[in-house]
């Protein structure tokens, strides 16, 4: 069940709430979304009568939400989640794209790549400047070098800044330097890490973890909402299954699904869901179709050289021919690039 209080509601009318609930053997948990007073009640049960909270004086509205997941579930909000990041909207009818390297290499190099973004009317550069290496022996980025490389470069060519935060102890050295904080798919069920992120004002882009259920991954998000944070943008990266044909299963039926189950913005990486640069334009054009609000897409201006991510990162001119193949797309859906509309900056 959630809970949504009158904003002006009263000391005593939330001491006669608190109350009620306690009475009633209720649990709750209070949060603050979008300058909403809401309550989360983990544990109504089902066939919960909402008219008796209904009939409290600072009640604004009840609904029952029988998933684990609360603050992240559609019932109680039907509108999309808009998440504005400096003067750019996701998610509503918008749709947008994160490009850029795996991973900060060298000045020249992010450079570059925030040209070609910025000659294409692109809004969001990524690039990891911690990255989660499988081998310790692997780059592992450039690190607080890479951070404010990234941060120069997005500023000089009017970019937002995505890039993952590794790990709690890193939390303000990459605040400081991102507009969007990127949590990877390890990290998705790193739930103390989580909760620390709903204290934070900055959105964040949630990759699945690469074994998790759909319902797993809405209540990470959970974690994030109910510390108080409510810009969390899902982002779909694929999934391990039995086949090794891919390098991971881009699972295209979470975007219909999350539309369905959730308020929150989900964004596609066909990137490292399919692994290879040949496959990534197709799987963007379906992620789109199937109605992802965004994508994040790894592109180097000169691949075979990269650092990490090399063959599934598109060349330059393969970003501009994916933008081409995916206009006409974008107006089946009734939806329209940001890099298409006018931005107020
Ligand atoms: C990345 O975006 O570079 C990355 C490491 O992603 P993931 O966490 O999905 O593997
Ligand atoms: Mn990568």
């Amino acid at each position: 069940m959630i809970i949504i209080l009158n904003n002006d509601i009263t000391k005593e009318e939330v001491i006669q709430l608190i109350n009620k609930l306690t009475d009633l053997g209720l649990e709750y948990h209070q949060s603050n979304l979008g300058g909403r007073l809401l309550m989360a009640i983990p544990n109504a049960p089902k066939d919960f009568d909402l008219r008796q909270i209904q009939m409290l004086n600072g009640v604004h509205e009840v609904y029952q939400v029988t998933e684990p997941y609360k603050l992240a579930s559609r019932r109680w909000k039907k509108e999309p989640t808009i998440i504005d990041v400096k003067g750019v909207k996701i998610g509503g009818n918008t749709l947008n794209l994160i490009a850029g390297p795996c991973a900060v290499e060298n000045e020249d190099q992010i450079f570059e790549v925030a040209e070609l973004l910025n000659r294409n009317n692109i809004k969001f550069i990524r690039g990891g400047a911690y990255k989660p290496r499988t081998s310790p022996y692997a780059f592992q980025g450039l690190r607080t070098e890479g951070l404010k490389l990234l941060r120069r470069a997005a500023d000089a060519y009017n970019l937002r800044v995505v890039t993952e935060v590794m790990d709690l102890s890193l939390l303000d050295e990459v605040y400081e330097y991102a507009d969007v904080l990127q949590i990877g798919t390890r990290n998705m069920s790193n739930f103390y890490f989580l909760s620390e992120l709903g204290k934070i004002d900055k959105p964040i882009l949630l990759k699945r973890g690469m074994s998790a259920k759909i319902p797993e991954w809405l209540m990470a998000a959970e974690y994030i909402l109910s510390g108080g944070n409510e810009k969390v943008i899902l982002c779909e990266r694929g999934i391990r299954t039995f086949d090794d044909s891919v390098r991971n299963t881009l699972d295209v039926a979470a975007f219909p699904i999350i539309k369905e189950l959730s308020h929150l913005p989900i964004f596609s990486d066909p990137s490292h869901g399919a692994g290879i640069r040949n496959r990534v334009i197709p799987m963007a054009m379906a992620s789109i179709a199937a109605g992802a609000d965004g994508l994040m897409i790894e592109v180097h201006t000169n691949p075979e050289k990269a650092l990490s991510d090399g063959p599934q990162s598109l060349y330059p001119q393969q970003l501009e021919e994916m933008i081409d193949k995916l206009r006409p797309i974008a107006e089946v859906v009734n939806r329209s690039f940001d890099f298409d509309k006018v931005v107020v900056e």
